[in-house]
C-alpha cells in the first residue's frame, strides 16, 4: 500500500475525491495544486496509516521511512531548499487533517527543521536575525508542548521574566539577541523537564511530530468532539507535511483567512481579514486586530488601517482571481487560508465554508440563479433544521447578554419580558400591555391561556416533548424547558439561580434556540420570510412526494400553518379547545357528572362551542383535509382545584360542593398516561365522542353550504389497541353522521381512522385496517409505550442515555428508527395488505424532524404533520428525502 501522496510543483498524487484517504485538508491541497494554484509543496500521509499506526501499537512500518524520504525529496526538489542543511534550510509544517473538520482538536507543529545550525542559515537567507531566532523559539515552544508534552507554563514564564528584565510590555519589543537568549533558556527548560537535550536531528523532529499528530487522534478532546459530532473513531486522521511559507517576513508579507461570500449574510462579496507581517495563528489568536480584505468592507466599517485591496493591490488581484476559480471549481462558498511571502501568494487551505442559516439560504438561491448549481442542489444545500433560526425573532448577535442559566432549547426564537409565575397573572399583565415570560416548574393544560398570553415560556422541569415544549412549539412561542438549576418559589413569586434572584416583574430574556436564560432585555431581530426563503421553498415543493400538514387547533395556528404552506391539518387536538375560559365550567360539569344524563346536560352546552371551532377551522382550511382527533387526555387534567372553581361547577350542575369533591377524588389515577384516556373515554362515555362527531358534521355541512367548498373531515380515534374498540367508536361516529346528514339534507365525504400509538395497535394493524380508513402514527405515545419511557419525565435521564450512546439522539425528538420505526414499518405493511392504499401519516413531534421525515419517505407514508412553525422545515426535509 502507498501511504504518502505528494502535491505541489506540478505534482498531485491525489485530489478532492480522496477526502477519506487524505482527509479534507490533504485532498483539497492536492486538488488546488492540480488546478495550478500556488500551493507550497508537500505530502500527505494517509488516514490508512493512522489506522495501521494504532493497530501496530503506535509504531510505524519500516516501509514508511522510504516513502517519507521521497516526500521530503519532492519538497526539496520544488523549493530548492534542503532539510537539515544550514546553507538554505527547508522548514516544514506538520498538521492533522481528518475527513471531517475538527477545528482545534488535534495537533500542529510549525517551523520544523530548525536547530542550532539551520537557524543561522535562516537568518542569512532571510536577512533577518530577529525573524530567525523568533521562529526557532516558537518552534521549541510548540514542539515541547505538542510532541514532548512538557509543561508549557515554564516557557511562558521564561518569556514573561525576559520581558520584565528588559522592561518590555510587548513581544514585538524583543530584539534578535533577546530571542537568542530566550532560546538558550528554552533549551535548558527542555533538558530539565525531559532529561535530554532538545532534538537537533531534523528527521527525529519530523518523526516525533508525525507521531504526535497521529497520537492526537485519540486525545481526550478529540474523542469528545467526535462523540458530539458523530465522527467514527476508525476514520483516523491524515498528516500533512508542507514547506513553510512566512507571512512574517516584513511589510510585503501577510497572512489571512477569507470566505468567497459573506458567511453571515450570504452576500456575494469577498469577506475576510488579513494581517501584514504576521504568522497564520496571529490572525485567529486575536492578539492584533486584523485588517479588512476589501476596500468596500473597510469603508463600510469606517476603519482606518488600509484594506488588502489598497495595501497590496497586485497580490489582492491574484487572490480575487483565485477566489473565483475556487468557487467555480468547488461549486460552493469556500473558506480559504492564504499567506503572502515577500509579495508571493500561497494558498494554504480551502474548504466549503460554514455559514449561518440566512447565508446558506441566500447562497444556495444565488448560486442556482447564477447557474453554478441546479435547483435540486440548492434544495439539498440548506439544512432544514437551520430554517428554525429564520422563522422566529432571534437575539441580536451584537447585543450584550447576562446569562444566568441554561436549559433545553425546547422551542426556537427569543423573547424578553417580565417574569410571572402563574398563568392568570400572565394573562392579566399581558392585557395591561406587558410582555411577559411565564415561569413555571412545569406547565399543564391549564396553563394554555397563560402560555398564549406570554411571549415566552420557561420551565424548571420537563424534556423536549414535555407539555411546555410541545405546546410552545405549536404556538410558535420560544421556550426553554428543564432548567434544573432554577429554584422556583411560586408562592413568593420569585426564582433563584446561581446566587441570583429574579422577582415577578423583573425583566428576563430567554433564547429557545440555545436554551439560554438571561437577566434584562436583549434586543431581537425579526425574521424575513419573503425573497430567498419563498424561492427555495418553491423549488423544494417541486421535488417532494410527501405531503406536509400541520398540527393545529386554533384559527390562528391554522392561518399560520397555511402561510407556511401546510396542505391540511394532520392533528387537531380537540382537548385544547376545552380549556377555553368560557367552557371549562361545562367541561368540568361533564366530567364530574354522576351519570350519562348529567353528562349530556353539560355536553349540550359544549356542542355549539365545539361546532363553532370546527366551522372556523374548516373555513380556513377550505378544500383541504382536516384530521380531528376525538378527546384524548385523562379526564382528571380538567378537574377544578381552587375552591371557587368547585363552587362554580356546583352551581352550574346544581349539586353540592362536597359531592363534587368526592367525585373528583374518585377520578384520581395512579398512572393516568396509561389510564382512563383516549378511546377508553369514548368506550365508557360514548356520548362525549357523539357530541364531538355531531359538532364536526354539523360544522362541515354548514361550511359546505355557505362556501360550496366541502371540507374533508378525517375523524380520528386516539389510543386504540384493538379492532373492537375502533369498531365501537366508528359506529358512534357513523350513526351520528347519518343522523346529521338526514337532518340537514346534505351529505359530506369523511373518513374514520385511528392513531397508531400503542405497540399492540401496530402489531394488529392488519385487523384494525378492516375498520380504519387511515392510520396516523402518534409517535409521541408510540415512543413512550414502546420504550417504556415516560415522555414527561424522560428529561432526567435521557441525556445520560444519549451521552453513553444508548440512543443516538433523544428518541422523543428524532424517531428511534430501529425500534419504533420497525413497528411503523410493520403496521404500514400489515395495514396496506388489508386495505391497499390506506392513507398513512405521522403526527407525533417527529413529523417535524428531518431525520424522521427521511424515514417516513422511505416507509412510503403519505404525509407528515408538524407544528405550524415546523411546516417549512418539513417541506424542505421531505424534498431532500425525495432527492
Ligand atoms: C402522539 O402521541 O404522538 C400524538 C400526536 O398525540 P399526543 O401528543 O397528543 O399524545
Ligand atoms: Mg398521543
Amino acid at each position: 500500500t502507498q501511504y504518502v501522496y505528494r502535491f505541489g510543483g506540478g505534482v498531485s498524487d491525489g485530489g478532492k475525491g480522496d477526502r477519506n484517504l487524505l482527509g479534507g485538508k490533504g485532498a483539497n491541497l492536492a486538488e488546488m495544486a492540480s488546478i495550478g494554484l500556488p500551493v507550497p509543496p508537500g505530502f500527505t500521509i494517509s488516514t490508512e496509516m493512522c489506522t495501521r499506526y494504532y493497530e501496530e501499537g503506535q509504531s510505524f512500518p519500516e516501509s514508511l521511512r522510504a516513502e517519507v524520504a521521497n516526500g521530503i525529496a519532492h519538497i526539496e526538489a520544488v523549493t530548492g531548499k534542503k532539510f537539515g542543511v544550514a546553507a538554505d534550510p527547508l522548514l516544514v509544517s506538520v498538521r492533522s487533517g481528518a475527513r471531517a473538520s475538527m477545528p482545534g482538536m488535534m495537533d500542529t507543529v510549525l517551523n520544523l527543521g530548525l536547530n542550532d545550525e539551520t537557524v543561522a542559515g535562516l537568518a542569512a537567507i532571510s536577512g533577518d536575525d530577529r525573524f530567525a531566532w523568533d521562529s526557532y523559539r516558537r518552534f521549541i515552544q510548540m514542539y515541547s508542548d505538542v510532541v514532548l508534552e512538557l509543561d508549557h507554563g515554564a516557557f511562558e514564564e521564561a518569556l514573561e521574566i525576559a520581558k520584565e528584565d528588559k522592561g518590555y510590555s510587548l513581544d514585538t519589543e524583543l530584539s534578535a539577541a533577546d530571542w537568542q537568549a530566550l532560546v538558550k533558556r528554552y533549551k535548558a527548560i527542555v533538558e530539565e523537564q525531559w532529561g535530554k537535550p532538545f532534538p537537533q536531528d531534523v528527521h527525529e523532529q519530523l518523526w516525533g511530530a508525525v507521531g504526535a499528530v497521529f497520537g492526537s487522534w485519540q486525545s481526550e478532546r478529540a474523542k469528545v468532539y467526535r462523540r458530539l459530532n458523530d465522527i467514527p473513531a476508525d476514520w483516523g486522521t491524515a498528516v500533512n507535511v508542507q514547506a513553510m511559507v512566512f507571512g512574517n517576513m516584513g511589510d510585503t508579507s501577510a497572512t489571512g483567512v477569507a470566505f468567497t461570500r459573506d458567511p453571515s449574510k450570504g452576500d456575494r462579496a469577498y469577506y475576510g481579514e488579513f494581517l501584514i507581517n504576521a504568522q497564520g495563528e496571529d490572525v485567529v489568536a486575536g492578539i492584533r486586530t486584523p485588517q479588512y480584505l476589501t476596500r468596500a468592507a473597510r469603508e463600510a466599517a469606517g476603519a482606518k488601517p488600509l484594506s488588502m485591496e489598497e495595501a497590496m493591490p497586485e497580490v489582492y488581484g491574484q487572490l480575487a482571481k483565485v477566489f473565483d476559480l475556487l468557487e467555480t471549481h468547488y461549486r460552493d462558498m469556500q473558506d480559504i487560508e492564504f499567506t503572502v511571502e515577500r509579495g508571493h501568494l500561497w494558498m494554504l487551505q480551502t474548504r466549503n465554508g460554514k455559514r449561518t442559516a440566512k447565508a446558506a439560504l441566500k447562497i444556495a438561491v444565488d448560486m442556482a440563479n447564477e447557474g453554478l448549481i441546479s435547483e435540486e442542489e440548492a434544495v439539498a444545500r440548506v439544512d432544514p433544521a437551520a430554517l428554525d433560526q429564520l422563522l422566529h425573532p432571534t437575539l441580536d448577535p451584537n447585543a450584550p447578554r447576562d446569562v444566568i442559566a441554561k436549559g433545553l432549547p425546547a422551542s426556537p426564537g427569543a423573547a424578553s419580558g417580565i417574569a410571572v409565575f402563574d398563568s392568570d397573572t400572565a394573562e392579566h399583565r399581558a392585557e395591561l400591555g406587558d410582555a411577559v415570560i411565564l415561569v413555571r416548574v412545569e406547565t399543564s393544560p391549564e396553563d394554555i391561556h397563560g402560555m398564549h398570553a406570554a411571549k415566552g415560556i420557561l420551565t424548571a422541569r420537563g424534556g423536549m416533548t414535555s407539555h411546555a415544549a410541545v405546546v410552545a412549539r405549536g404556538m410558535g412561542r420560544p421556550c426553554v424547558s428543564g432548567v434544573g438549576s432554577l429554584a422556583i418559589d411560586a408562592k413568593a413569586r420569585l426564582f433563584r439561580v446561581g446566587g441570583r434572584e429574579v422577582k415577578e416583574g423583573d425583566v428576563i430574556t430567554i433564547d429557545g434556540s440555545t436554551g439560554e436564560v438571561m437577566v434584562g432585555k436583549v434586543a431581537t431581530v425579526e425574521p424575513e420570510l419573503a425573497g430567498d426563503f419563498g424561492v427555495l421553498m418553491g423549488w423544494a415543493d417541486k421535488v417532494r412526494r410527501l405531503k406536509v400538514r400541520a398540527n393545529a387547533e386554533t384559527p390562528l395556528d391554522c392561518k399560520t400553518a397555511r402561510t407556511f404552506g401546510a396542505e391540511g391539518v394532520g392533528l387537531c387536538r380537540t382537548e385544547h379547545m376545552f380549556f377555553d375560559a368560557a367552557r371549562i365550567t361545562a367541561v368540568r360539569q361533564m366530567i364530574l357528572a354522576e351519570d350519562e344524563k348529567g353528562r349530556r346536560v353539560a355536553l349540550e352546552k359544549l356542542l355549539p362551542e365545539q361546532r363553532g371551532d370546527f366551522v372556523q377551522i374548516f373555513e380556513i382550511m377550505a378544500g383541504l383535509p382536516v384530521t380531528i382527533r376525538l378527546l384524548d387526555p385523562p379526564l382528571h387534567e380538567f378537574l377544578p382545584h381552587a375552591e371557587e372553581e368547585f363552587s362554580e361547577v356546583a352551581e352550574a350542575a346544581g349539586v353540592g360542593v362536597e359531592a363534587l369533591k368526592r367525585r373528583a377524588a374518585e377520578l384520581h389515577e395512579f398512572n393516568p398516561m396509561l389510564g382512563h384516556r383516549g378511546c377508553r373515554l369514548g368506550v365508557t362515555y360514548p356520548e362525549i365522542y357523539e357530541m364531538q362527531a355531531r359538532a364536526i358534521f354539523e360544522a362541515a355541512v354548514a361550511v359546505a353550504e355557505k362556501s360550496g367548498a366541502a371540507p374533508i373531515p378525517e375523524v380520528m380515534v386516539p389510543l386504540v389497541a384493538t379492532k373492537r374498540e375502533l369498531e365501537l367508536m366508528k359506529d358512534v361516529i357513523d350513526s351520528t353522521a347519518k343522523a346529521v346528514f338526514a337532518e340537514k339534507g346534505r351529505t359530506i365525504d369523511y373518513l374514520v381512522g385511528t392513531m397508531i400509538e400503542l405497540p399492540r395497535a401496530a402489531l394488529k394493524a392488519g385487523e384494525i385496517a378492516e375498520v380504519a380508513e387511515f392510520f396516523s402514527f402518534g409517535t409521541n405515545d408510540l415512543t413512550q409505550t414502546t420504550l417504556g419511557v415516560s415522555r414527561d419525565d424522560a428529561g432526567r435521564f435521557l441525556t445520560t442515555y444519549v451521552d453513553k450512546g444508548i440512543y443516538a439522539r433523544d428518541p422523543f425528538v428524532s424517531l428511534d428508527v430501529e425500534g419504533v420505526g420497525e413497528l411503523i414499518e410493520l403496521a404500514a405493511e400489515r395495514g396496506r395488505k388489508t386495505r391497499p392504499g390506506i392513507k398513512l401519516g405521522i403526527c407525533g413531534e417527529h413529523g417535524g424532524d428531518p431525520a424522521s421525515i427521511a424515514f417516513c419517505e422511505e416507509t412510503g407514508l403519505d404525509y407528515v404533520s408538524a407544528s405550524p412553525y415546523r411546516v417549512p422545515i418539513a417541506r424542505l426535509a421531505a424534498a431532500q428525502a425525495a432527492l
